[in-house]
């Protein structure tokens, strides 16, 4: 077994999860290949059930398989690149659960709708794993592309270089996990924490546990000055959203009472394994929501999910925070405050002290005035050091100590820049790469900020920052807006 870096030279932008790590790419062409000889079928495997097979050719240290995140090289020049899809239905998966193929696709289940995805234009992306080099490099052969959308041309694999190190960081770089780490097997001073699962598929709703997360910076961490005090529940069960989002706001919003079903089922929403709830189809109406995309197989969703969707539920849980003691609304009609850009005020000072909330807790907020169902498709924090925040369909993660640095720098930069917000947030309203920068301000030297700004802050903060950061531009339009209306 050796100390190896994986680097994957790459000839267009690629669409990645900030916690996507190399052993879940390698894994995923094991198994690939144990299917193709016939050696085992197609049903969920468990990797567990693997690791003394596994572990002849990725080191296994503490119950964790080796294989670190990914990450940019530190002088590398990076840009953010906008991708729009079309998003198309499961057919397959809703035939199952409903019995209908509907050939409309202007409505219902079959509406399409149109999203976008930040990719990433890098040359290079690399990885840390310890292992056996030539099996590695043997499983790793003839890969085309990594990352999502990979049929729409992202993330294509131009080059894989693999080198020995003699350091081992797949599983911690200066004093921070490089990977998620069970907390249960593992013992950092890091309050980065939060469910996860430790082995892959990563994506799957069930075995999540508190785990040490890696730091979200594109390049490895480099441990920053921080003076403040972050709390974080290291051994804590699993926390289900939707009975979290009950137990707080059952008192407004109560919840009937469901009938008992004869055996224990798991929960297509949830995954957790429960005694009362109603028939998927029941639960979800085929004619009106959009979510068989975020459904687990099965044909069961338990109370509290089924509570958490019926449409008055749905619409007093669209912007929440929730915490154990008390909840309240920090977008919409329901929020407190005056008007519009005291709200705006509030809001921008609850993301600045993000680290000052209590865990567990909750932040959802729904991305469109549409009934949309955000809180079974979140993940309740256990730390206020890391905080996945529940933005539409997506679970956004802010990793508060880099965010807190980000918002003062944000504000600098744009005081001595004179460049827009939107240049350094980039929202995601143009296809194609990211607009130019207006002629006046387009030098190398603000070229080199940007560049360094994304390298430091993900895309998770960079979307946060926009409501943690008002600008005076955005005070003057307010303001110009009102007298207009007068
Ligand atoms: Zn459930």
């Amino acid at each position: 077994m050796h100390n190896l870096k994986i680097t994957f030279g790459l000839s267009s932008p690629v669409i990645l999860s900030r916690y996507t790590t190399i052993d879940s790419i390698i894994l995923a062409r094991y198994f690939n290949r144990l299917r193709n000889q016939g050696k085992i079928g197609n049903n969920f495997i468990k990797t567990e059930d693997y690791f003394d097979e596994i572990s002849k050719f990725i080191f296994i240290k503490n119950n964790t398989i080796s294989g670190s995140i990914w990450y940019v090289p530190k002088d590398a020049s990076i840009s953010p690149y906008n991708a729009m899809f079309v998003k198309t239905k499961d057919l397959n998966h809703m035939q199952k659960f409903t019995g209908n193929i509907q050939k409309d696709d202007g409505s219902g289940e079959y509406k399409l709708y149109r999203f976008g995805i930040e990719a990433l234009d890098v040359k290079e992306i690399y990885f840390y794993i310890h292992g056996d080099k030539n099996i590695i490099e043997d499983l790793l052969k003839g890969i085309k592309a990594i990352g999502k959308k990979n049929s729409a041309g992202f993330g294509l694999v131009e080059k894989i270089t693999i080198e020995e190190m003699d350091v081992d960081k797949s599983f911690i770089i200066n004093g921070e996990a490089s990977r998620p780490l069970p907390c249960e097997y593992w013992n950092l001073e890091s309050d980065r924490i939060m469910f996860y699962r430790p082995y892959p598929p990563y994506y799957e709703k069930t075995g999540k546990v508190p785990c040490y997360m890696p730091p979200t910076s594109l390049t490895e961490y480099e441990p920053i000055e921080n003076s403040r005090n972050y709390i974080s529940l290291k051994d804590i069960n699993y926390i289900y959203p939707t009975e979290f989002a009950y137990n707080s706001v059952k008192e407004v919003m109560p919840k009937p009472d469901y009938p008992a079903m004869t055996e224990n089922r798991v929960c297509a929403a949830c995954g957790k394994v429960h005694d009362k709830g109603v028939k998927l189809k029941d639960a979800f109406k085929h004619s009106s929501n959009n979510d068989y995309a975020f459904l687990s197989k099965g044909d069961f969703v338990c109370e509290y999910c089924d509570w958490s969707i019926k449409s008055d539920t749905q619409n007093y849980l669209g912007y929440l925070l929730i915490t154990e003691k008390y909840h309240k609304h920090i977008q919409g009609k329901n929020m407190e405050g005056e008007n519009d850009k005291e709200k705006q005020k509030t809001r921008a000072e609850l993301l600045s002290n993000l680290d000052e909330l209590t865990p567990p807790f909750y932040i959802g907020i729904k991305s469109s005035k549409n009934q949309q169902h955000v809180v079974f498709k979140s993940t309740v924090s256990i730390s206020n050091a890391l905080v996945p925040f529940q933005y539409g369909n997506d679970t956004y993660i802010i990793d508060v100590e880099l965010f807190n640095r980000a918002i003062e720098e944000l504000k600098r930069l744009i005081n001595e820049t004179g460049i827009s917000k939107i240049f350094w947030i980039n929202r995601e309203i143009i296809d194609g790469p990211v607009f130019q920068l207006p002629a006046k301000d387009d030098t190398q030297k603000n070229r080199k900020l940007l560049n360094d700004f994304y390298l430091k802050y993900d895309r998770s903060i960079r979307v946060f920052l926009n409501r943690a950061v008002i600008t005076e531009e955005e005070k003057k339009k307010k303001k110009s807006k009102k007298v207009k209306k007068a």
